[in-house]
This record gives structure tokens, sequence and C-alpha cells, in this order.
């Protein structure tokens, strides 16, 4: 696990530079590989930049972090729900806003169509509004859409986006039994990854824990195991969501990784 503010010394400058830059009408597309595995907050919380500032110029190097074209967590809460219905519209999202929606959630929306060539889908009949979200965790998506569909994935197979209920607990940044990201649209738990051949990557049965401490600073050899380990840390390079568990995290996360906007308490946690 990892916590890191420190990151944002490093990634806001060089985030602003390439949003105004290059935010506009369709899906933002990262401008790394996203192939640096531990080039996350892991690295810099150890390394920070000492050229980062408010007037730094942005990482050029070949082996630089990569950095999504768009918003990173922080910026897609900050959005007023005006702002990210506009932002929604911009990148050519497909969805509709759900009127009956539970009164927890703000801007409350399906999605009616993929996702930068993604789909995000309950592989079951949907009950309690599971298929609910807040438009700030559609940007979030919209914006890995981008790096999943990179690694050949064309669909989400997902547990619940809003659950009722839901309790946190898990960050130690989080009281135990205070109400998860889930309650208010922002989480999701994706369970299956399925790919353009036809191939699922099932996270019960196919991850592999690379058993370092920072989850994302270690590798895997079987293909499959290596495959999710990406598609996840993909996330996390690109700072989309505050909050990733994966089942390195307890049981509970065994077959399906939560990744959520706004859980962290005010900070960033990796398992
Ligand atoms: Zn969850």
């Amino acid at each position: 696990m990892a916590y890191d503010r420190s990151v944002r010394l490093w990634f806001f400058p060089a985030l602003t530079v390439a949003c105004f830059g290059a935010c506009g009408a369709i899906l933002p597309r990262p401008a790394g590989s996203g192939e640096e595995q531990g080039g996350g907050p892991e690295v810099v919380e150890e390394e920070p930049n000492p050229v980062a500032g408010p007037d730094a110029e942005p990482p050029v190097e070949p082996e630089a972090p990569p950095v999504p074209a768009g918003l990173d967590a922080d910026a897609v809460l900050a959005l007023t729900p005006d702002e990210c219905f506009t932002k929604l519209d911009e990148w050519e999202v497909p969805y509709e806003r759900v009127d009956d929606a539970p009164a927890t959630i703000d801007a409350p929306i399906r999605l009616t169509g993929p996702l930068a060539g993604v789909t995000y889908a309950v592989p079951w009949t949907v009950t309690n509004h599971h298929d609910v979200l807040d438009c700030r965790l559609a940007l979030a998506l919209a914006e890995w859409s981008v790096l999943l569909h990179e690694r050949g994935v064309v669909e989400v197979r997902i547990y619940s986006f809003y659950r009722a209920g839901s309790r946190g607990g898990v960050t130690s940044r989080r009281a135990q039994g205070q109400p998860s990201q889930h309650s208010y649209g922002l989480a999701i738990d994706a369970g299956w990854f399925v790919k353009a051949d036809g191939d699922v990557l099932s996270v019960l049965d196919d991850w592999v824990d690379p058993g370092t401490e920072v989850t994302c600073g270690g590798s895997v050899d079987a293909a499959d195991g290596a495959a999710l380990l990406d598609l996840y840390c993909s996330a996390w390079s690109a700072r989309l969501f505050h909050v990733q568990l994966s089942p390195a995290h307890n049981q509970e996360h065994e077959n399906h990784f939560h990744l959520d906007v706004g859980g962290g308490g005010g900070g960033w946690y990796l398992d």
C-alpha cells in the first residue's frame, strides 16, 4: 500500500500543460505507453522531482511516468455536476440522466454505450440501481477506458457502481462503518475484463499477487496475471482514482478491483 501527496508536485504542472493543450472534443489520450508499472506514486515518493514547482516544465524524458491528457481524480472530484456534464458532452461519453436515482448520488447517470471502445456492464439482471454512477466516476472511467482499450479490452463486467448500504473503513484514513464511495455512485467493482479476441481475464481466477509491499511496484510471470496487473496499475499510474483495492487487500476483494473517486480522505491509497 502507499499514500502519496508529493506526486502532485510533478503531476499538476504536467497535467495543466497537457490538458489546456489537448482536452478537446474527444476522449483524452494518455501521453505515455503505460509500460512503467513502477512509474506511479511509489517511485515519485522515493525520489521527488527536485525541479518540480509552479514553474517547472513537464517531464519529457522517455522514462517519465505516463501522464493522461485529461483530469486526475482530484480534478474530477472538484467538478460541479454542471461542469461534469459539460465535460461528458465534450468527451462524447454516451449517457442518460437518471431521475429516480438515490439522493446520495449528486449527478446520477447510466452509461448507454461504450467509452473509448470499452463497454461497462453488469452481467446479470440489474437491480437496486447498481448500474447508476455519478458523472464524475464516468469521467474517470472514460480516461481509464483509453488505457484499457490500448491493452485490448472491449468490455468490463462489474458487480456494481452504486450500492446501497455499502460501508467503507478499508483505508486507515476512513473510519470503520462510514458510507463507502459506492453509496455516492463514485466507486466501481470490476470483476472481469473481456478482450477483443474473446479472452476473459477474471480477477478471481487470474489475479496473481506480486507479493511486493507496493502492489504496482511488482510484477508476475503468468501471462494473464501480468495482464491484469497492468490493467489495474495503468489507472494508478495515471492518477485516475483515489483508492484502488485489489485481491492483495483482503479476501473480500478476491474477485474484483475496487476503484473509487473521493474515498481516500483527501489522499491516495493503493493495495
Ligand atoms: Zn467496491
